[in-house]
């Protein structure tokens, strides 16, 4: 094994024309190839010397050797893509106590129960399922000890947007009373192959201790009242209580208001009060 087995791989250009791993749109394949690009965000995730850090959509590996580098103590990466997984045999093959790559559906895995604790997920998500992936992390966040993600800016821009703004909303809600939310930096579309039609953000998220017993809750008071963001809370709160004027008089909330006016404190008042 040679000292540093990392710089006895071949590049990742080579190992994506080997595995014929052309980007597939429908898996939204979008490959970062700069390995100082890859560090830093690697680098934005912390201490990975501990427990677990897992990865979701390794791709051709480029993030997976940036975390290899940064010391991580133990790399659980989940791939859809066949030949993605294939094309990560070597990488895996040089490391076999720090890394292993599973071939799975992200959406389909319990990620709160690979490895050992402390976990952390990184990654650079694939735009199609993002959100969807968020939402479940947010469900299970105290199995995290941070996650630091790569999204399309717009959706970093919603997830730590203040209220009163166009980009607060449900997922601002749900995301910050769940986690510290701190939008760290902009990559560049030029910077992926092929590149995306949009820039892209990296974001640490934090799980909080205190949070809602039942994130359901919150999850209904808030499509309610961002499902019809124009409306009145007297009107658009009826999809979640039965007597919405009640409750918002009760709680000092004005009915009249609009969702984008209350804050995320608010929102979980409101979801506290049946
Ligand atoms: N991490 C790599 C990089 O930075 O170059 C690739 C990032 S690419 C934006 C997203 C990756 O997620 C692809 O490799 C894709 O095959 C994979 N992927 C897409 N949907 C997935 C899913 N549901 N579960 C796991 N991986 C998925």
């Amino acid at each position: 094994m040679p000292d540093d087995p990392l710089a006895a791989l071949p590049p990742l250009r080579e190992v994506i024309a080997r595995h014929e791993l052309a980007a597939r749109k429908a898996l939204g394949q979008h490959f970062l190839l700069d390995g100082n690009l890859t560090d830093r965000i690697a680098r934005a995730a912390g201490d990975l010397s501990t427990g677990t850090t897992i990865e979701v959509g390794p791709g051709p590996g480029g993030l997976t050797r940036s975390l290899l580098r940064a010391g991580a103590h133990r790399v659980v990466a989940v791939e859809r893509d066949r030949r993605a997984v294939a094309a990560l045999a070597d990488l895996a093959a040089a490391f076999p106590d720090r890394l292993e790559v599973r071939e799975g559906d992200a959406l389909a895995i319990d990620l709160a129960r690979l490895g050992e604790a402390p976990r952390r997920v990184v990654a650079n998500l694939p735009y199609n399922v993002a959100t969807p992936l968020l939402i479940r992390w947010l469900r299970q966040a105290r199995a995290f000890e941070s996650l630091t993600l790569m999204f399309q800016k717009e959706v970093v821009e919603r997830l730590a947007a203040q209220p009163r703004s166009k980009a607060y909303g449900r997922l601002s809600v749900l995301t910050q009373h769940v986690c510290e939310v701190t939008p760290l930096f902009d990559i560049a579309a030029s910077a992926f192959v092929p590149p995306p039609k949009v820039v892209s953000s990296v974001v640490r998220l934090r799980p909080r201790t205190e949070v809602i017993g039942d994130l359901s809750r919150l999850e209904a008071v808030t499509a309610a009242a961002f499902g019809q963001r124009r409306k009145m809370l007297r009107g658009s709160l009826k999809g979640a209580f039965d007597d919405p004027d009640a409750v918002l008089s009760r709680l000092h909330l004005s009915p009249t208001a609009r969702a984008e006016e209350l804050s995320v404190g608010d929102f979980v008042r409101l979801a506290r009060s049946g």
